[in-house]
């Protein structure tokens, strides 16, 4: 495909849980950088190109979610959070400032190298302007010049909010969409954090694109965070 490297930032304090990342992002033919603290992963950011940061939220001198807030002021690079923290409103908190996706430790290395992957996939679509019209995952395919929906081929017919739904997913593939960025998007900021609506519309998404809507395969229900389209 490219002969481009990636190079991942990893941000944890604990050098046992960095070494067995790097090892990982060694053998996947990942480039990588570590930082134990807050200050040290800045101070990297501003002087190397990083394509991707893993980020522990506990860190020695400040927190995790305030480095997050910080480089969100100039990069748009994916930050994946580990972390022992597994309040589902941390996860929520995290994915709200910035973060792209959430692994709770102990999390496994194929887990996380899937994640990279699919972060790292949006990474170029987003440098590419992702212009594609048609886009699919699995079975389910949506062209967006033409307002088409299928499943399997055969064409599905979505209301206008069922429609602008999944167009927010699949402008998102692979990545956790908390039910606040869900809501905000869909109806606009000022209508609150009212989830009911959003439940129901989902329901009727799924009814249409999903065989068994009880065992969803392409919308995952994130407990007490959000929904992801699943990147197959
Ligand atoms: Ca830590």
């Amino acid at each position: 495909m490219n002969s481009y490297k990636e190079f991942v930032l990893v941000v944890e304090d604990d050098s046992q849980i960095r070494n067995f990342i790097c090892y990982s992002l060694k053998q996947e033919g990942f480039g990588y950088f570590t930082a134990g603290t807050a200050q040290g992963a800045l101070g990297i950011l501003v002087s190397e190109q990083i394509d991707l940061m893993l980020l522990d939220l506990g860190l020695p001198d400040f927190d995790g979610m305030e480095v997050i807030k910080k480089v969100r002021e100039w990069s748009e690079m994916p930050i994946i959070v580990i972390s022992a923290r597994d309040q589902d409103k941390d996860k929520a908190a995290a994915l709200d400032i910035g973060a792209d996706d959430y692994l709770t430790k102990p999390f496994s290395t194929t887990e996380l190298m899937a994640r990279i992957r699919v972060a790292i996939r949006h990474l170029y679509k987003q440098r590419g302007g992702n212009t594609q019209a048609v886009l699919s995952v699995g079975g389910l395919q949506i062209d967006l010049s033409k307002h088409l929906v299928y499943l399997d081929e055969s064409e599905l017919h979505l209301t206008p909010m069922e429609y602008n739904l999944l167009v927010l997913f699949f402008k998102n593939i692979g990545k956790v969409l908390t039910t606040g960025y869900i809501i905000k998007e869909i109806w606009g900021v000022g209508y609150g954090t009212d989830t009911q609506a959003l439940r129901a519309l989902m329901a009727g998404l799924r009814r249409k694109i999903e065989k068994n809507p009880a065992k969803p395969r392409y919308i995952i229900t994130e407990i007490g965070v959000g929904y992801r389209l699943k990147d197959e």
